[in-house]
């Protein structure tokens, strides 16, 4: 039997985060529309909150991420909604120095998680690279040719420094 009670042991500490949050919650007047235009496609890592980086703050921008920053079939279906029901009009595609999946090829990973887990990942694409330049470049690519994207959309990639909280800009 499952149970779907709410786990609090874990989670106790975000609800109470919260009770203080909403206290003074001012963004009542918010749409879901992109105020600034603007998608930034980055990492999970945890040391990158997007919207400090580039001077924004909730809802001036759509955040995808995941594991590199990488251009997935799913980032591919969220932007082609974000650019023609969500006011995006700029694309920012924003890995980071640092990136464990910028440090192993596949097989490595799928090895590191097997010896230390005893569990075999290999049925997952963790699309890691050893190249993380010519990964962003693809990436940037991947965006700008495909064809379902609102005309019009502008793409750039930046690489996030995690030392200094600098963004530099990508010239493929
Ligand atoms: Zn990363």
């Amino acid at each position: 039997m499952s149970d779907n009670s709410f786990p609090h042991d874990s989670f106790d500490d975000l609800l109470a985060a919260n009770a203080e949050y909403q206290k003074t919650f001012k963004y009542s007047e918010l749409t879901g529309s992109a105020a600034k235009g603007l998608a930034i496609v980055t990492c999970m890592d945890s040391r990158i909150n997007p919207l400090s980086v580039v001077g924004m703050r909730s809802g001036d921008a759509k955040i995808l991420r995941n594991a590199g920053a990488r251009v997935t079939e799913d980032v591919l279906r969220t932007l082609v909604l974000a650019t023609y029901l969500l006011n995006v009009s700029r694309i920012l595609v924003m890995p980071h120095t640092d990136c464990r999946m910028a440090q192993g090829d596949e097989s490595a990973i799928h090895k590191l998680i097997e010896d230390q887990y005893g569990v075999n990942t290999s049925s997952l694409e963790f699309k890691t690279t050893t190249d993380q330049m010519g990964a962003l470049a693809s990436d940037i690519n991947r965006v700008r040719s495909y064809p379902l994207l609102r005309e019009g959309v502008v793409v750039a990639g930046a690489i996030y420094d995690v030392k200094t909280g600098t963004i530099s800009p990508f010239e493929g």
